[in-house]
């Protein structure tokens, strides 16, 4: 029997399963750094360490022992699914017979990576940059694809002393894809405890990258809120509507809300010249959202919407009001059909169908 262990980012993120697993081995089999992190859970048992890049001798080494009649851990490092382990074991195992596989996942660094920045994961991508076994062409359609479909993307394996190119070649296609604004949470396992940074790709340099590191790039609409990477997934937050949004939206209803500027208005134009005015109130307030600029004043509860004029812009407005229309038949519609309002204001911000929520 081999045990795949995955003893995680570092031991503290084993499973319970993991290790009643290693308990009842007899043979323990892995690379030496992750030996020796678990060194004073394994005193009793029979210990082979084995240096880096020896992936293939240590899952033979395991079968062999397997095929002797013991119980053998092997262990991984994260996940032993995800760049892990028990890929290469499985690719070599079905050579022999009767030998009985279970892994044992642990938390893979894009997980502790992604908790450490705060919560930026939603659909989202893995990529490994190292192309010592892929080639290179073959890294940059993956990343290109992720970043032009608006995935997160985990990076593995960023960068090494040797291997530079992957990391240039990923910068640049993030520069290109998504701009010199979007956001890169590093995480460097080089600390203990490790480090997370938050930075724009444009000041993603060499120096503060190195191969323990992983990168989690944000989507369009990843944030930072308080020093963390936060991508929203659009949970509805509840309120009263306000009397002066009641009122707009009566109007809205009745067709007497002009589209485009409202240059009559002796506010006009609370934002910049040429605004549009339909959404003089905001439809999904409080969207509790800060893609678009919103926050929340601390200690008040109150959602502030000062530095969002996403809702004024042509392109939005042009986007919105047609579904919108629909989905508000009285007023009260702007509470009742929250979750699509949300989804529609989703749709319209990442420039997808807003008819098809
Ligand atoms: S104005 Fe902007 S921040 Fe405020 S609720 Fe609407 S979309 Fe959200």
């Amino acid at each position: 029997m081999i045990n795949v262990i995955g003893i995680g980012q570092n031991r503290e993120n084993m499973t319970l399963g993991a290790l009643k697993a290693i308990e009842e081995s007899d043979i323990i089999i892995g690379y030496k750094k992750y030996i020796n992190q678990i060194e004073d859970l394994i005193s009793e048992k029979e210990i082979i360490k084995k240096g880096m890049g020896d992936e293939i001798s240590r899952a033979e080494l395991a079968i062999e022992k397997s095929l002797e009649g013991l119980t053998v851990s092997l262990i991984s490092s994260g996940d032993p699914g995800v760049f892990g382990m028990a890929n290469v074991l499985y690719q070599i195992v079905s050579k022999y017979e009767n030998v009985d596989i279970k892994v044992y996942p642990g938390v893979s660094a894009l997980n502790y990576a992604s908790d450490k920045l705060g919560a930026p994961l939603n659909d989202f991508a893995a990529i490994s940059l190292s192309n010592i076994l892929t080639p290179l062409s073959e890294i940059e359609k993956k990343l290109r694809f992720a970043l032009e479909a608006n995935l997160i993307v985990a990076i593995y394996n960023p960068i090494s002393k040797t291997r530079k190119e992957p990391f240039r070649r990923f910068k640049k296609s993030v520069l290109e894809v998504k701009g010199e604004d979007a956001l890169i949470g590093i995480v460097d396992s080089t600390y203990e405890p490790a480090k997370e940074t938050i930075v724009k790709i444009k000041d993603l340099n060499e120096d503060i990258v190195n191969m323990s590191c992983t990168l989690i790039v944000g989507n369009d609409l990843t944030y930072v809120q308080d020093n963390k990477l936060v991508t929203p997934r659009g949970y509805v937050i509840r309120s009263d509507i306000h009397p002066l949004s009641q009122n707009h939206y009566e109007k809205f209803i009745n067709g007497e809300i002009a589209h485009g500027p409202n240059e009559e208005c002796e506010y006009y134009p609370c934002h910049w010249q040429g605004q549009y005015c339909d959404f003089c109130y905001c439809p999904f307030y409080p969207c509790g959202d800060s893609s678009t600029g919103g926050e929340w004043i601390k200690g008040k509860g109150v959602w502030n919407c000062t530095n969002c004029t996403w809702l004024h812009e042509k392109e939005s407005v042009e986007c919105l009001r047609p579904p919108l229309e629909n989905l508000i038949e009285e007023v009260e519609d702007l509470k009742k059909n929250k979750k699509s309002l949300l989804k529609l204001r989703r749709a319209c911000l990442l420039k997808n169908n807003p008819n098809d929520l």
